[in-house]
């Protein structure tokens, strides 16, 4: 039976982004995107935490035309010639950086959409009319300290903002397959997490160590992993969580994402 939806709370959602040109060729991925993009509310702004922006302090871009940033090398100009002409954000901005300390937070023009962030935009609001605004992960942080600063931010959901982190579960792309074999520890890896997700079991999501040699396979630097760390911090108790997608790219990338609504 339908149940009428009685709150305004926007979505949060982490995205499995993975090979950049998952944005622009026919693939499984896209498609979830944009079949998910299509089922969403519509945010008044969209708050991005892509693992391709990293940065000493957390900052907040601002910027009105934020510039669509092709931060990658040795693929088809075709890639690099895509634009997204989302508007940015300065109110909402404002609004972060009044929700997190002051001495943790700036606010700068200097960035734009990258394409943790773009290639997945293209998919969720392909007329790019919402606004975005990025927000960068502290180098200086450890994940108990990430997760503290997003959970000051969940109040945005009650604000319009839907928020979007963009990264991958598992990320070693030192053991990329190209014949699409994932291995014991990325398949065990994505499980526990799975399990940790379904069970809201934050400390498990927190102390990836105590998972061990796979663990360390599957997140051999932290910025791919964090964003899922956002998205857990910001979920409600009302939320529902469901799987957007679950499989394994490339061997060693996780694809698995998840929506709290
Ligand atoms: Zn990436």
């Amino acid at each position: 039976m339908h149940k009428p939806k009685t709150t305004t709370r926007m979505p949060a959602l982490f995205i499995a982004h993975g090979n950049p040109m998952n944005a622009i060729t026919a693939n499984p991925y896209r498609e979830a995107w944009l079949a998910l993009g299509k089922s969403l509310p519509k945010p008044k702004a969209v708050l991005c935490v892509s693992a391709h922006w990293q940065t000493e302090g957390t900052a907040v871009c601002a910027a009105s035309h934020p510039k669509t940033i092709h931060d990658f090398a040795g693929f088809p100009k075709e890639l690099f010639a895509q634009q997204y002409p989302a508007l940015g954000a300065a109110d909402y901005a404002k609004i972060v950086c009044d929700l997190l300390p002051a001495n943790t937070i700036t606010s700068t023009l200097d960035w734009g959409l990258d394409h943790g962030a773009w290639t997945i935009l293209q998919s969720l609001f392909p007329k790019a009319d919402i606004p975005v605004l990025q927000l960068s992960l502290d180098v200086n942080l450890n994940f108990h300290q990430h997760f503290e600063l997003a959970k000051q931010l969940a109040s945005l959901r009650e604000q319009g903002v839907m928020i979007l982190g963009s990264g991958n579960i598992v990320h070693n792309l030192a053991r990329l397959n190209m014949q699409g074999i994932t291995p014991d520890w990325a398949i065990n890896f994505d499980l526990y997490i799975k399990h940790a997700l379904m069970a809201g079991d934050e400390l498990a999501l927190l102390n990836i160590a105590n998972v061990g040699d796979a663990a360390s396979l599957a997140v051999p630097t932290d910025e791919h992993f964090l964003p899922l760390l956002y998205i857990a911090a910001v979920k409600h108790t009302n939320d529902n969580m469901q799987f957007i997608t679950e499989s394994f790219d490339l061997g060693s990338l996780s694809m698995r994402s998840v929506i709290y609504q």
